[in-house]
């Protein structure tokens, strides 16, 4: 007889205990009770949770796991601040979380997919293609795993970064119900403005988002100025022109009122020139907004190379004289592999090997 498969007790929505907590015949303020062992205590086993009665605890443990992730390798970067993190997920697939500390600020830089479907040729993740997207609980369970790791060094995660493996658009109702999760101050309780999702460009995604209430900030990867230079490099892009993104990003801005953050992986010879960099200034032409260049980061099977000291600095002091306020990120934990674009995972087991409790 098969044993019953137990799920990621982070995939269970506040109605869902809801339901449990009615059919167990308890009151409804266990429901809050358990969202506060989860989310605020970040329980990491049912024994913790010592003020919810045994029938509750019985029914949570045998159906549902705690982590859902299993550390498969966890390493740390020579800058001293970078970590990472190879997970397991209970299907066997692979999924990398980042943990970066600053002097004031703690950023987790969280997955939403196995792979990635947009196939960026400099990117590791779209180098290793699609495997699936993450569940709610599967994104949360990351953002708790950092937390923990925070809280064990007296310190508070301040910020999360969708920036792992995967397009968080492409994952749209698990990322934006995950970020739910995140902001709530009876839960994660992550201000909002902590909070950024980062996308190659999805324009519907784009949309919908400017659509919801949320705070949350959005970056947009661009690394081109016309549709070639984009297709040259992502190998999706021919299904989203770009005079259409740009027509969505000024939209969003027109309903939130807020900046986007445009990124640009820049790369030697390939889009790095005075030429380029003034071509974007007339396609950013009257968006408020901010500029985050990448020098490139290597991976596995692209050949680029990042651009010289000489060539960032004069693409973003022409930008920054245009108008454009463009900075630099800071490259961290490039030792590692930790580094934007070069987080990926070994080819995932097949998905016969679900694990069985
Ligand atoms: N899929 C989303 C979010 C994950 S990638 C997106 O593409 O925006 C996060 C950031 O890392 C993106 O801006 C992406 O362009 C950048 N990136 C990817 N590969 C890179 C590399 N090899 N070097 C530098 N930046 C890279
Ligand atoms: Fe996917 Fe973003 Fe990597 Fe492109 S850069 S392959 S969209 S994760």
């Amino acid at each position: 007889m098969n044993k019953k498969v137990k799920q990621n007790i982070y995939d269970l929505s506040r109605e869902d205990l809801a339901e449990i907590v009615s059919d167990l015949e308890q009151p409804s303020y266990r429901v809050e009770q358990i969202l506060e062992w989860l989310y605020k205590n970040y329980a990491g086993n049912i024994d913790e949770m010592k003020n919810v009665p045994a029938s509750v605890r019985d029914h949570l443990n045998s159906n549902y796991i705690f982590k859902g992730l299993e550390i498969e390798k966890h390493i740390k970067s020579n800058d001293g601040f970078t970590q990472k993190w190879l997970f397991k997920l209970l299907d066997g697939s692979l999924i990398e979380t980042v943990l970066m500390k600053y002097d004031k600020r703690a950023t987790a830089c969280i997955s939403t997919q196995a792979g990635c479907a947009v196939g960026c040729t400099f990117c590791a993740t779209g180098q290793m293609g699609f495997v699936r997207n993450l569940s709610h609980g599967e994104i949360i369970a990351q953002v708790i795993h950092t937390a923990v790791v925070m809280r064990n060094s007296g310190k508070r995660l301040s910020n999360i970064v969708f920036m792992g493996m995967g397009e968080p658009m492409h994952n749209y109702d698990n990322l934006m119900s995950a970020v739910r999760t995140i902001i709530d101050p009876k839960l994660l309780s992550i201000a909002a403005r902590k909070v950024t999702i980062s996308t190659i460009g999805i324009i519907e995604g784009i949309n919908r988002l400017a659509e919801e209430k949320i705070q949350v900030g959005l970056a947009v990867s661009l690394h081109g100025t016309n549709d070639a230079e984009r297709q040259n490099l992502i190998k999706a892009a021919s299904k989203w022109e770009l005079s259409e993104l740009i027509r969505s990003c000024r939209n969003y801005y027109k309903k939130t009122g807020r900046r986007i953050t445009f990124e640009w992986a820049l790369i030697d010879g390939v889009n790095d020139s005075e030429e380029t960099a003034n071509n974007l200034v007339r396609l950013l032409k009257g968006i408020p907004c901010h500029l985050n260049v990448i020098p490139l980061n290597p991976t596995e099977n692209y050949k680029g190379l990042p651009s010289s000291g000489n060539r960032i600095k004069t693409f973003k002091d022409l930008l920054n004289s245009a108008g454009i306020v463009t900075t630099v990120r800071m490259r961290r934990g490039i030792d590692i592999a930790a580094g934007c674009g070069q987080l990926k995972a070994a080819t995932p087991p097949k998905r016969s090997k679900l694990q069985r409790a």
